[in-house]
């Protein structure tokens, strides 16, 4: 059995490295449980890539990631880069890392910790037991179509367009993840479009549909959209497995994570054929970067999936898990998930908790 690793790790700008830290203290304790000798291979990406070498991905970040058995990422952008060419700005990374690696299937996981059950902003009977997949196709859709820019018409007048594109495979290889997922878990697929207006999504629906006849024993339904974000606050227990495009997903699943209580807590794996990658679903939150305030929770829960998918080891997404429970459950809590009668802690001490409560379990 395989017992040594390359991780690539890339910290990235804002609230990235500070969460990053506290993942890699999770990371090096399951090492040393399993006995695993884990190579880290860190380098710069986003704003950090761009002061490095003047672009976002450099030639040198993405090589060590072709050379990994998995990605860490923590997370890119920031106001300093708002300004410089689109196609330089920090996020074209996390695009070009997910086009160059095919990494195809982002997981989003978004379960409930009983302890935070009262952190939701929705009534404790609305989000008691949620435990939802989002499976978000990655590579394709309207924030890779081309043609796309800001041209001026021949009138004078600007526009900017857009090009939501989606093949058949691209669909089919999405909707295998999908439905092979939903056989592990409660064996429900609902997938998310917009058929009655937009027609590469009718024809999305109809891929999806075809294929299903190779899954007689997964219950598939069909959702537009706008219903979907309607349902994952009305009644959001009634999802399973959750399949969509690009850019709804992206939407869907930041809406997914307040029902868990906050965005620090939703962890998420980028698939695809030969690479994987495991980051946070936030951003680089730069109105907190800085100042203890990020929750690693996320990037840490992301450590787990890295464990499970890269590395084929099951039980530390499961110690994991029952590490944060832990310390949640002692009351104990960062600014985003903070309530009465709590007691507030930094992003290192969350750290420093989990791990310890870690160290605990054989
Ligand atoms: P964001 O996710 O960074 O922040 C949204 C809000 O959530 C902010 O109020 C922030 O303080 C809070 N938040 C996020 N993560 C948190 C954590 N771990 N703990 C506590 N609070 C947390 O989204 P944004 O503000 O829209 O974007 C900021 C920058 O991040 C932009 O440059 C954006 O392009 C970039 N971004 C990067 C990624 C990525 O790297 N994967 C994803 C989304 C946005």
């Amino acid at each position: 059995m395989k017992t040594e690793f390359n991780i690539a790790v890339f910290p990235g700008d804002g609230i990235g490295p500070e969460v990053v830290v506290e993942a890699i203290k999770i990371l090096k304790i399951i090492e040393s449980k399993l006995g695993l000798k884990i190579m880290l291979n860190e380098a710069p990406v986003g704003g950090a890539g761009y002061e490095a070498t003047g672009h976002p991905l450099p030639d040198a970040s993405l090589d060590i990631a072709k050379k990994s058995d998995g990605v860490l990422l923590g997370a890119v952008g920031g106001p300093k880069w708002e300004t410089i060419d689109f196609s330089l700005r920090p996020e074209r990374a996390l695009l070009g890392l997910r086009s160059n690696l095919g990494l195809y299937a982002n997981l989003r996981p978004a379960r409930i910790f009983p302890a935070l059950l009262d952190a939701s902003t929705l009534k404790r009977e609305v989000v008691e037991g949620l435990d939802l997949l989002v499976v978000r196709e990655l590579t394709g859709g309207i924030y890779f179509g081309e043609p796309r820019g800001v041209v001026t018409n021949d009138k004078g007048e600007r526009y900017g367009f857009n090009t939501l594109v989606y093949s058949e495979s691209e669909i089919e290889r999405i909707s295998k993840v999908a439905f092979d997922v939903a056989r592990k878990r409660n064996g429900k697929v609902c997938s998310v479009d917009k058929a009655n207006v937009l027609e590469a999504t009718g024809f999305w629906r109809d891929i999806v549909t075809g294929l299903h006849s190779q899954y007689s024993d997964i219950e598939l339904s069909h959702m537009y959209v706008d219903n979907c974000a309607m349902q994952l606050v009305r009644n959001p227990k009634q999802f399973d497995v959750i399949l969509t495009t690009n850019m709804f997903g992206d939407i869907l699943s930041d809406e997914a994570s307040m029902l868990t209580g906050s965005i620090g807590m939703l962890p998420s794996a980028s698939l695809g054929e030969k690479y994987a990658m495991y980051e946070p679903i936030h951003g680089s939150a730069p109105d907190i970067a800085g100042k203890e305030l990020a929750n690693p929770l996320a990037t840490i829960l992301s450590v787990g999936m890295l464990f499970k998918y890269s590395l084929e080891k099951e039980e530390p997404n499961i110690w994991i898990e029952e590490a944060v429970e832990k310390v949640l459950g002692q009351g104990v809590r960062t600014a985003d998930i903070m309530s009465d009668g709590m007691k507030q802690v930094g992003t290192k001490e969350m750290g420093d908790l989990v791990a310890a409560e870690l160290e605990k379990i054989n």
